[in-house]
């Protein structure tokens, strides 16, 4: 997919969105370190930042799902049965209605609940959830441990 609208002043995947970043591992806990009212390395900021457009930004959502507004970032992943969604609270509030709202794109959707994970989708979609959650789960130890090291 590609991107369908701008930004604006919505920074949320640079604080909460799981990735990296030249060696530093941006998440909800660790917000990148570049951000500085707006991306500071904006030309040269990382291929995974240029690639990465929320399900807003991608024009699917409907207007008022700004994430900046609503304080709620949806992404947009693939797994061998097509695509998923991962819903991120990053400051609102996941409603029963907002997930409705998200149960009409037909794809699993996975959000915390009281530091539980949920999951709303079909065992194959559990089972597949599992073993990336542990890829994630790796790749943030290592990057902990290099970081230790220097
Ligand atoms: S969360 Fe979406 S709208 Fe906000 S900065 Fe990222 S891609 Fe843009
Ligand atoms: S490098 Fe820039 S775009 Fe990428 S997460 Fe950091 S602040 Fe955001």
């Amino acid at each position: 997919m590609e991107k369908i609208r701008e930004c604006g002043e919505c920074d949320l995947c640079c604080k909460s969105l799981v990735h990296e970043v030249y060696g530093q591992q941006v998440s909800s806990d660790n917000p990148c370190r570049f951000l500085k009212n707006g991306c500071s390395i904006h030309p040269n900021r990382p291929p995974q930042c240029k690639r990465y457009f929320c399900m807003w930004a991608q024009g699917v959502l409907p207007e008022w799902m700004y994430p900046k507004d609503i304080g709620i970032m949806v992404s947009v992943k693939d797994w061998p049965q097509g695509k998923w969604l991962e819903v991120v609270e990053c400051g609102g509030e996941i409603t029963d209605d907002f997930l409705m709202d998200l149960l009409k794109f037909k794809a699993p959707i996975k959000y915390m609940k009281d530091e539980e994970v949920v999951i709303i989708g079909p065992p194959e979609f559990e089972e597949f959830y599992q073993h990336y959650a542990q890829q994630i789960l790796s790749t943030l130890l290592c990057t902990t441990n290099l970081q230790m090291k220097k």
